[in-house]
């Protein structure tokens, strides 16, 4: 890409050819950033992006000169793969794509289609249009949620679907946040790990906790349901056609405690337009990217929230309502 002038700007885009480049330039040595005091804001922000990935968000350092945030990349990268976890693998790769999404909504248009194409895309921008030839529309759009982006609801022109700037954006995040997962993780020598210590035991603590949280261990608790869920899969079952918005938060909800993929799609299997091979990938999509089941205020918003009860009043998430109604079955059973 042509378009990176600054350190700065290329500290917003670390995973560019432009950016390897220039970090390549910077010729540091590898002993000298895991090991030298004068690296050290660069280690510790290269931990603080792995921490804040698994919370969920990596927010822009304002503090950081861009040549520690520009090697803070590579230092998370090592992070990550010397912790070697898929679902961190995957959370990671996400925060990053997230981060750059907000960064490439100042960017130009032009900029923005040096990038698609950094990353492969074939398309297309002219008289102000964004086209992506359909073959990769379909890899990338087939993830969202929203039924504006089935293929089936869009303009095909010769190959190619028009989209609108924001659309192109939020592909593009899928893009980079691919490639960044495909890469990892790295073949780290142990050494570097050895080096790394320290860090890779915040990271592991930080990523337990997150798991602890949001994997919820143990036999499934149909009894437990908060009434959203119950009501959704209740209808699912009795073949009711659901809104996508529900659909993804039962199924997001039922990985989140433990349901395996076969016994998700075994519940769908009451839909009036069940399609057992769309629907398993449907729900692997949904386990691959660990999407955490819709909150209560998400739940409201798209009219999910049905039936709710004076728990209700005292939880954000239905999978605390869960939490807290499981452990009252195993306090009252005597477990
Ligand atoms: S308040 Fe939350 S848990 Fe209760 S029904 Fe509504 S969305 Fe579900």
């Amino acid at each position: 890409m042509q378009l990176m002038v600054s350190d700065s700007h290329l500290a917003a885009y670390p995973f560019t050819s432009d950016a390897t480049e220039h970090v390549r330039e910077l010729g540091v040595a590898i002993p000298d950033l895991l090991q030298k005091h004068a690296y050290g804001r660069a280690r510790a922000r290269g931990k603080e992006r792995v921490i804040q990935a698994i919370e969920g968000r990596i927010e822009k350092s304002t503090e950081i000169r861009p040549e520690f945030e520009l090697l803070s990349y590579p230092l998370a990268r090592m992070i990550v793969s010397c912790v070697n976890d898929d679902y961190l693998i995957r959370r990671y790769a996400l925060a990053e794509a997230k981060a750059v999404h907000e960064s490439l909504k100042a960017e130009s248009r032009e900029f923005l289609t040096d990038m698609g194409r950094e990353f492969g895309m074939r398309l297309d921008f002219s008289d102000r249009v964004f086209r992506l030839h359909f073959t990769d529309y379909v890899r990338y759009a087939h993830r969202m949620h929203d039924p504006g982006w089935k293929l089936v609801n869009r303009q095909l022109q010769s190959g190619w679907i028009r989209l609108t700037e924001h659309e192109f954006r939020r592909l593009l995040q899928e893009a980079i946040s691919d490639r960044i997962q495909h890469d990892l993780p790295l073949e780290v020598p142990s050494e570097i790990c050895d080096w790394l210590s320290d860090y890779i035991s915040s990271v592991k603590e930080s990523l337990g906790a997150r798991k602890t949280e949001f994997e919820i261990s143990g036999e499934v608790s149909p009894g437990a349901f908060p009434p959203c869920i119950a009501q959704a899969i209740a209808q699912l079952q009795q073949g009711v056609n659901l809104p996508h918005s529900a659909r993804f938060a039962a199924t997001s909800f039922l990985l989140n405690i433990g349901m395996s993929v076969d016994e998700v799609v075994g519940i769908f299997g009451g839909s009036p337009d069940f399609d057992e091979s769309r629907t398993r990938y449907q729900v692997e999509h949904i386990t691959g990217h660990e999407y955490t089941a819709p909150g209560c205020d998400t739940m409201r918003t798209y009219g999910n929230c049905v039936g709710a009860n004076e728990l209700c009043a005292r939880i954000s998430h239905p999978l605390n309502y869960y939490r807290i109604r499981k452990r009252a079955e195993k306090r009252s059973s005597g477990a």
